[in-house]
């Protein structure tokens, strides 16, 4: 007898087996061909890197050694999509594609168009569920914070209890080069994998969370006060839902400043998916600045003395060298440094928004498209929306390390400046560490001014308003009246 076609569930970035509802689906119908397709197209794309596909690595290893556990091994391919489907339609044949919504870029949009084509040629369904509080084809924003609320309180889906074994090589997970990666050496990379995403949030909802509002600005503090939790949405080893009901259920017993923190957390699991919505409903905002104004502002990237050493971390301000050299050392930096590096960047340094975003892009072991593009859009004051924040290099040593341990450990040049000397290298007369690349309080009043004649230019508030419309907030904390709106789109915040 023929075997039956396979159920075959596609695992891209949700790589687990709990809360998966297309795992759970298909196992309900059929033999499952758990699939995990390593594209070598993606992996040459210039946002990717090797530290990413280490941490998604750890992560297919786990999820294979769970599969197996429930009766099928993760089956790994290197290809093509089309071409690694087709090859398992013509042998095994294919009743139905599960899998869960991905909000990428320009390749996955492409890849995914390619997919449908093809399935659709063979007569095979697909079927996509939801992961995360993104909503496909949103008309409007408004109600989006409430079905955020439902779609993180709606039951965890239960993993299948047994899967039926399909005959089938289940290939190995290659190594980096094999897949032409070039070495990305990064030896503070937390372990990716399902076991880290579950002790990091235990950790974090037991005790590291009472900490998690007053240290989440220092790159110091933050290392271990913040949940360092995001290369786990990243290749999906812990789902929002699982995250968001895990700190509910700990959020009603926990005292006073563990529940605050925990408050803290459960915003940023909404931000989470608020940005990633901006680029699913606009995904043009990887390539193009949200608002016309101010497209081609600047043009410098990479090969300019600018960008390179601020890419290496030798701009000469301890703070910005120490925040670019741990980011590549570790793979990770906390929301404030990332905001002051991109800051730096497009407004001192006046470069363009796109090579500044790649760089940083590699360099984050939890890259993920739709929260990075947006930031990197909101800090080089590409949005037209928000309050544009031009972070003084100088002063955030001064109130976010104060006493320079954090410079002392990545610019070990000037471990022996006491601080606050530490701060202001060049007034020491030091050597063997480069001079500031300018005047930083010169450089953010130029910035300033040329941010200012874009912002008074004709239409640009009408343009700012449709883009408001579109992609901001309606939470009631968050909602922008006109007259608070229009003072954030005046708004230049200069950090004297
Ligand atoms: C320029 C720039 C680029 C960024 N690129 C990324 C990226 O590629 N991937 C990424 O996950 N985050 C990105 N962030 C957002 C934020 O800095 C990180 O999510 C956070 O530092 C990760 O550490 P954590 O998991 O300990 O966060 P926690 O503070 O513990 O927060 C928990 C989770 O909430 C979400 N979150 C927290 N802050 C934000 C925020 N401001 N916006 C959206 N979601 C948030 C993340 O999923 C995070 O894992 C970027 C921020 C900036 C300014």
């Amino acid at each position: 007898m023929t075997p039956a076609p396979v159920q075959l569930v596609w695992f891209k970035r949700d790589l687990r087996v709990a809360d998966h509802a297309p795992l759970a689906e298909a196992a309900a119908r059929g033999p499952v061909l758990p699939l995990w397709i390593v594209e070598p197209g993606l992996w040459a794309e210039p946002d990717a890197s090797g530290r990413q596909y280490v941490v998604q690595r750890a992560a297919a290893a786990e999820l294979d050694a769970d599969l197996a556990a429930l009766g099928q091994r993760l089956v790994v391919r290197v290809g093509e999509a089309v071409a690694v489907l087709e090859a398992i339609r013509r042998t095994l044949g294919i009743a139905a594609i599960w899998a869960h919504q991905e909000t990428t870029g320009a390749f996955g949009h492409a890849r995914d168009r390619r997919v449908r084509a093809w399935a659709r040629a063979h007569g095979i369904p697909v079927h996509e569920r939801r992961q995360t509080g993104v909503i496909r084809a949103l008309a409007s924003r408004d109600g989006w914070a409430r079905r955020w609320e439902a779609f993180t309180a709606a039951p965890i889906v239960t993993p299948p209890r047994a899967l039926v074994p399909v005959v089938i090589e289940p290939g190995r997970i290659p190594e980096p080069a094999e897949i032409g990666l070039a070495p990305d050496p990064c030896p503070g990379l937390a372990p990716g994998g399902r076991r880290a995403a579950e002790s990091l949030l235990a950790s974090f909802l037991a005790a590291r969370a009472a900490t998690y509002r007053r240290a989440m600005a220092s790159p110091l503090a933050g290392w271990s006060a913040c949940s360092r939790l995001s290369p786990h949405f990243a290749t999906g080893t812990l789902s929002i839902r699982e995250a968001a009901q895990a700190s509910r259920a700990a959020r009603a017993r926990a005292p006073g400043p563990l529940r605050e923190g925990i408050d803290s957390f459960l915003t940023r699991l909404a931000w989470h998916c608020h940005f990633i919505q901006k680029l699913e409903s606009e995904p043009a905002l990887e390539h193009r600045a949200l608002h016309p104004a101010c497209e081609g502002l600047r043009a410098d990237g990479p090969g300019t003395e600018r960008f390179d050493r601020w890419a290496s971390g030798a701009t000469g301000w301890p703070f910005v060298d120490a925040c670019m050299r741990c980011l590549a050392a570790t793979g990770w930096l906390n929301f404030r440094a990332r905001a002051m590096l991109v800051s730096v960047a497009t407004m001192h340094l006046w470069l363009d928004w796109r090579p500044v975003g790649l760089h940083l892009a590699r360099l984050f072991a939890d890259y993920e498209p739709g929260i990075h593009w947006s930031q990197v859009q909101m800090q080089s004051g590409s949005t037209g929306v928000n309050t544009i924040r031009l972070y003084n290099p100088v002063k955030q040593g001064l109130d976010q390390d104060p006493d320079g341990v954090f410079i002392r450990r990545w610019v070990p040049e000037l471990s022996f400046l006491p601080a606050p000397a530490i701060h202001r290298p060049w007034e020491a007369g030091v050597s063997g560490y480069p001079a500031p690349i300018g005047d930083h309080a010169a450089l953010a009043v130029s910035a300033r001014e040329r941010l200012w004649s874009v912002r008074r230019g004709e239409g640009y508030r009408r343009a700012a308003d449709a883009i408001q419309e579109r992609h901001g907030s309606r939470r009631s904390g968050m909602r922008q009246t006109g007259q608070r709106r229009r003072a954030a789109q005046a708004a230049l915040d200069l950090d004297p």
